[in-house]
């Protein structure tokens, strides 16, 4: 099932910028793809655009199999796990987590029956009621994708998200993420500079170039979860 369908997107900021050009991109369910290309190629600003965040300056993003809001936009559905983890210092774990389906007026009590499972699935079910300053940074990730997942969203968008983590910490990530997506299946939008990341997390690669940016190869690669 296709999640999204973009053609000819560009964005040119209010400075001249052109930062993205003539992007086509279809994105089917389940599917784990790495967006890779060099700093400043646009790959933060692709994101942003599919998120909603900013206008596109041309082309035109869809999500054929979405659910349209009362005025008939489409509702973009998706979880977001940026490079710092952006989580509220006076929250516990549980409640950072819960936020999303606060908003979306859930009911505490199963918000928090959601939550908790989602700090389940990333490792943390010990850590409900600590608060990010209790948290290591690769935990405060975790917390961090558990929130952007809790909603079950339609997308989920990874803009480097392990970048500012140690090495070690970083591939331990990797691996609980590739095997939490082996088991849930969600959609994943990948972004890296990392060839090496790009090749062991992903079942398709689409590769970015700068000046403009724009992509320049979408490839799917022959390894499939789960591997030896
Ligand atoms: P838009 O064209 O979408 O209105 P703006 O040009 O107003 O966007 O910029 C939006 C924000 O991005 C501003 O806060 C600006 O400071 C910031 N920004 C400007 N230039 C850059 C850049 N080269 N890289 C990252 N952020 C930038
Ligand atoms: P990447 O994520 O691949 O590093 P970005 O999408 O952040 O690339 O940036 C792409 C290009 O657009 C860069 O040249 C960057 O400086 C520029 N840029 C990003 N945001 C803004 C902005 N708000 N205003 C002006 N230029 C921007």
């Amino acid at each position: 099932r296709p999640v999204l369908h973009a053609r000819g997107v560009a964005k040119r900021f209010s400075n001249g910028t052109l930062a993205v050009t003539g992007v086509d991109l279809d994105l089917r369910a389940g599917e784990f793809v790495s967006l890779l290309g060099p700093s400043g190629c646009g790959k933060s600003t692709l994101l942003r655009l599919i998120a909603g965040l900013g206008e596109a300056s041309a082309g035109r993003i869809d999500w054929p199999t979405t659910d349209h809001d009362s005025h008939g936009r489409p509702m973009r559905d998706v979880g977001f796990v940026f490079q710092e983890a952006t989580l509220m210092p006076w929250a516990t774990a549980q409640r950072n987590v819960m936020l999303p389906l606060i908003l979306k007026r859930v009911p505490a009590k199963e918000a928090a029956a959601r939550a908790d499972a989602a700090l389940e699935a990333v490792g943390l079910g010990s850590f409900l009621q600590a608060y990010p300053r209790e948290l290591s940074g690769g935990m405060k990730m975790r917390v961090s994708i558990a929130r952007a997942l809790v909603t079950r969203p339609r997308l989920l968008l990874m803009d480097e998200p392990f970048a500012a983590l140690d090495e070690i910490t970083r591939q331990k990530l990797n691996d609980d993420l590739l095997a939490l997506w082996a088991r849930q299946r969600f959609t994943v939008l990948f972004v890296t500079h990392s060839v090496f990341e790009s090749v062991y997390l992903s079942q398709r690669i689409v590769v970015m170039a700068a000046r403009p940016g724009r992509v320049i190869a979408d490839v799917a690669t022959d390894a499939p979860f789960p591997r030896d």
